[in-house]
Parts: C-alpha cells; structure tokens; sequence
C-alpha cells in the first residue's frame, strides 16, 4: 500500500495485517488466545514479538544488513556515488 507520495505506507498496510493479539481482542473466528503460533512460547503476538520471534527464518538485524547491502548495490549500478557516501556515514548508527 502506498502514499501519496508513492512510497510505501507501513502504517496503513499494518492496520490489515492484524496480529493473533488483535485478533483475539477483537474476538474474531474464535481465536482462543493472543500467543505466537511459531515459537509456541507464551508470548503475546504483538508486531514487536513478530520481528524478534526466535522461529523467525532470519533475524532482524540480517534483514537489515542485507537491505543495506542491496541498497548501496543499488546506487552502484546507478553510479550515485554520493549517495552512497551518505548511505555509508549514517549506516553504523542505524544498524545500532
Ligand atoms: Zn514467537
């Protein structure tokens, strides 16, 4: 889903993409309880338990490394140059 500015809106998609915890709270198809069904813990699955679950296929900080890495690819391909200098300076202190 995306903005007016044609970029992506994660606050509107997020809003279709109800957790078990919304789920449940909103007592919908007689979701019995608000726990993750992936690691099968006692943890409520909220959006922050999603991005840290330990089943998850890959961890968060992979996903933003590798994103890092395709997106200075990116700008190389497109000789930008700068970009990438820029992508570069503020990089360690995103991935912290
Ligand atoms: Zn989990």
């Amino acid at each position: 889903m995306y903005n007016f500015k044609k970029e992506f809106d994660w606050r509107s998609t997020l809003e279709f993409l109800p957790t078990y915890e919304v789920l449940y709270r909103r007592n919908t198809n007689k979701i019995e309880n608000d726990k993750c069904k992936r690691c099968g813990k006692e943890e409520k699955e909220d959006w922050e338990h999603i991005w840290l679950c330990e089943d998850n296929e890959f961890t968060i900080n992979e996903i933003v490394q590798e994103s890092i890495y395709r997106f200075e690819k990116y700008l190389k391909d497109l000789n930008q140059n700068e970009e990438i200098e820029i992508l570069r300076t503020y990089n360690f202190e995103f991935i912290r």
